[in-house]
């Protein structure tokens, strides 16, 4: 028998890093949305042991270099059971290395499919905190919707859903490496930082216009010169007619905030021109 999930994009409306802590790791203050470009997983048992990853992307790991896998790995450990021999195959539609949390909400997608059907009276924070052991922002891919997360990711808060949206997205073909903009922001002070309360007192008030003021990605204030087609993205979206534009994660994808569903399509259309990784989006809410 197999098992199907969708695994949800993410896009960061806002992105603030608070300080290096003690384990190296770095303290996130975040607000995430997830958006309807999905991956599709099936999962079914095998007769042999181990988790094989098969997806449509050839140079993905098929082993427990795969997110997914690790996922696996990590759930039934904390169950303290054997897996089962697992087939899980990935229909990647969520552009790798982008800052979308692709590989994240994979691994998530597998957890919320085994605990249906291997612990079906887990509880959420009981599978968030499996997620914690998988990746950082795997916690918030199991959850979904309109979250502030802090700690490393794994600390997370409801917020009330985004009012009535639509989003332009737009991968850039070259990738920026992750460990090299932390290492920007380490070496160079960060003088701005997001209003992240006042982003979530536009959520709570419903206002549009206050969430798109707010976005606000640190990341970008550090970002080498050689990245510089990140802010032609953005200039082109607001062209376009975005009421505002901003990079998710560690970019390289840049996202436009549109009011006007017909004006969002046609901006994407005009990226994908240019950008063939270019997506018409809506918001999704709480997956779980
Ligand atoms: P984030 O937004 O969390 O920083 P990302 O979108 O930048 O993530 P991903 O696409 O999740 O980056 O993955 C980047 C790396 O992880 C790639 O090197 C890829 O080979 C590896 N990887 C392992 N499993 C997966 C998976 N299921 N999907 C995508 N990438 C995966």
């Amino acid at each position: 028998m197999t098992h199907t999930e969708s695994a949800w994009a993410k896009i960061n409306l806002t992105l603030d890093i608070l300080g290096r802590r003690p384990d190296g790791y770095h303290e996130m203050k975040m607000v995430m949305q997830s958006i309807d470009l999905c991956d599709n997983l099936e999962l079914s048992e095998r007769e042999a042991p181990g988790t094989a990853v098969s997806s449509t992307l050839p140079y993905l790991p098929r082993d427990g270099g795969n997110i997914a896998a690790k996922a696996a790995e990590v759930f039934f450990a904390h169950l303290g059971r054997p897996a089962p021999g697992l087939d899980i195959h990935i229909r990647k539609q969520i552009p790798v290395c982008a800052g979308m949390a692709g590989g994240s909400s994979d691994a998530a997608a597998v957890l919320r499919l085994l605990r249906r059907h291997y612990a079906p009276s887990m509880l959420e924070e009981e599978l968030e905190a499996v997620a914690a052991q998988v990746g950082s922002d795997v916690p918030y891919c199991v959850r979904g919707g309109t979250a502030l997360a802090r700690g490393r990711g794994e600390i997370l808060t409801d917020l009330p859903p985004l009012p009535a949206c639509y989003f332009a997205v737009c991968k850039p073909t070259f990738p920026i490496s992750t460990p090299e903009l932390f290492a920007q922001v380490r070496t160079r002070r960060l003088h701005c930082h997001p209003d992240t309360a006042g982003m979530i007192s536009a959520l709570e008030q419903g206002d549009l216009e206050g969430v798109a003021h707010r976005l606000y990605n640190v990341f970008e204030d550090v970002l080498p010169r050689k990245y510089a087609q990140v802010f032609e993205i953005k200039r082109s979206l607001l062209d376009l007619g975005a009421i505002a534009a901003s990079m998710t994660g560690s970019g390289p994808t840049v996202f436009g905030l549109f009011r006007d569903e017909e004006n969002a399509r046609q901006a994407a259309d005009a990226l994908k021109a240019h950008f063939p990784a270019s997506f018409f989006c809506k918001n999704v809410g709480r997956a779980v």
